[in-house]
């Protein structure tokens, strides 16, 4: 049985009382020693001498009306007699939203949680919202509001400074995920994470095993150092999955979480967290040219690629890295060296090397920049097409290449095409950035991207007899290059390879969805 753990209040809410207490006591033996009864989830009237029987650990008694993004859809006076039985019946602990809490009294020792959920934004009068909450008698504040921008985080993890009561307060969203765990800094009582990760119970919120596994909250404190990575999309990024498991294998008090920061707001972003401050971002779409131009200094793996994907913070400001040109060769040249041992190439294939390759590039976002310039350095032949012209020119001209327009990708002879768009990446699985017909027995296909690791070119790749290499290796590459930039420490390699292949195995893809 794993150790207990305090500071995780995992949410269960099931249609059915059997499934409630199965989960109860599957979640105490993973670990759980708090645990959320989401009784608006039923729907039969809840039976609270069967919910209660076989009680494993503390149990809190919420119903969730719908505003407050629950299920309950009955009358308010029924709901208030409801959350008036579970007290007596029982519990440790009632959820008690701030708009009823005054009329429920307190009861012999059951704790209160009085809460405050918004699913639109964070309000302006949030503060005195709180402060009213602070006067209702709660043994825990709880706030949950939804984040619009990153810095609504920060609002809210300000009332967590100088709390006047315990408080576990929060952003909701894949936006406000960063205040989930940073709330941990702040020595927040404890933060919700759910049984199994069923969107419904609420926005953004983590599963136990994330939140233990692979964000070790328990562990954090507030020395723990920040480290995280900056896109939009990012909720499906592996980075954290791989750096935390790294920091955590070389015992290093830090955590590394996803920030998705729209477009625009990158600069704003940066300044704005700054005061924790966080010591080092991996940087993904669309944020890799804007990272370079935002940067005190310019290591020149970066400067000359155009794109940095790693901020590394000094003492005067950011300091800007390419890992990804280093990746993509040493993942590219493993693989035909791999090839040329196992005598699989074909015989108009030069290699170990990629001297005179004729390669087509799709893409010339961030990505696309690090490998044209890589391939161009290893004396490949380039030409690069991208959905936006202009960019495929401009990049063709600092590589020193040619531009084919998107429409004419077709036409252009290569022995390999290299994807760096982001077209078949998840969540559209289903889409390839070339018709089928294209691809042939004597062209390799290296897509760049990782998850999938067997993207729709990927497959349609080997069913046309091309050799193929998958984003996983350079992935891996340019996190551990990263790690060593963000902590001086040398990355645990086999660990965080194994880490990815995990997660990206078809029963985690599963789960996940
Ligand atoms: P980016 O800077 O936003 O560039 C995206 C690229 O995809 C641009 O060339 C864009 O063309 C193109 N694109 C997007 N949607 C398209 C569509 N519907 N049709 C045609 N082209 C489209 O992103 P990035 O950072 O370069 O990342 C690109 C891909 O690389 C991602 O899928 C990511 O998974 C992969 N990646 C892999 C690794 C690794 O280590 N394996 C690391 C980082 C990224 P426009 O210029 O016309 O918008």
């Amino acid at each position: 049985m794993p150790a207990g753990v305090d500071n995780i209040c995992v949410v269960i809410g099931r249609t059915r009382h059997k499934m409630i207490q199965v989960e109860i006591i599957e979640a105490s033996r993973r670990g759980a020693r708090m645990i959320e009864v989401r009784l608006d989830f039923l729907t039969k009237a809840p039976d609270f001498k069967r919910l209660l029987a076989a009680k494993p650990c503390e149990l809190v008694a919420t119903v969730r009306r719908q505003q407050d993004g629950g299920r309950w859809t009955g009358e308010e006076a029924e709901r208030t007699i409801l959350l008036r039985q579970a007290i007596v019946a029982g519990f440790d602990w009632v959820d008690l939203e701030t708009d009823i809490a005054d009329e429920i009294r307190r009861f012999g020792k059951v704790k209160r949680i009085v809460s405050y959920h918004n699913l639109r934004e964070v309000p302006h009068d949030l503060e005195k919202i709180y402060e009213k909450m602070c006067k209702q008698d709660p043994d825990v504040v709880k706030i949950a509001v939804s984040a619009q921008q990153p810095a609504d985080n920060l609002r809210v993890l300000d009332l967590l400074k100088s709390p006047s009561r315990p408080t576990v307060a929060f952003c909701l969203g894949d936006m406000g995920f960063p205040s989930r765990i940073l709330a941990a800094r702040y020595g927040a009582p404890f933060a919700y994470a759910a049984f199994n990760k069923e969107r419904t119970i609420a926005l953004g919120i983590p599963s136990f095993e994330e939140m233990k596994d692979v964000y070790h909250y328990h562990l954090l404190n507030s020395d723990t150092q920040i480290f995280g990575v900056i896109g939009d999309p990012v909720a499906h990024s592996l980075s954290p999955v791989i750096h935390n498991a790294a920091l955590q294998q070389l015992d290093i008090n830090g955590v590394y979480l996803p920030f998705r920061v729209p477009r625009s707001g990158l600069q704003s972003f940066l300044e704005k967290f700054d005061r924790f401050p966080v010591q080092g971002y991996s940087v993904t779409i669309p944020h890799k040219e804007a990272a370079l131009r935002l940067a005190k200094e310019k290591d020149p793996s970066a400067s000359r690629v155009g794109a940095a994907n790693t901020l590394v913070q000094r003492a005067d400001g950011f300091s800007a890295s390419n890992t990804d040109y280093q990746a993509a060769r040493d993942s590219l040249l493993a693989h035909l060296e791999l090839i040329a041992k196992e005598g699989e190439t074909g015989q108009s294939m030069p290699f170990p090397n990629l001297q005179g390759w004729k390669v087509l590039q799709l893409g010339a976002g961030g990505v696309g920049r690090a490998v044209a310039h890589m391939l161009r350095d290893e004396g490949a032949q380039v030409v690069i097409a991208n959905r936006t012209h202009e960019k495929a020119e401009d990049l063709a001209d600092d590589v020193g290449c040619k531009a084919a327009t998107w429409e004419t990708r077709h036409n252009i002879q290569c022995e390999l095409l290299v994807n760096c768009t982001s077209v078949g990446m998840h969540p559209n699985v289903d889409e390839c950035p070339v018709h089928p017909s294209y691809l042939h027995p004597d062209m390799m296909v290296f897509d760049t991207i990782y998850n999938p690791e067997s993207t729709m070119l990927i497959k349609e790749a080997k069913a046309h007899g091309c050799t193929v290499l998958t984003g996983v290796d350079m992935f891996v590459r340019q996190a551990q290059m990263q790690f060593l930039l963000f902590t001086g420490r040398e990355p645990p390699r086999e660990l965080m390879t194994k880490v990815v292949r995990r997660a990206l195995s078809p029963v985690a893809m599963a789960v996940e969805e």
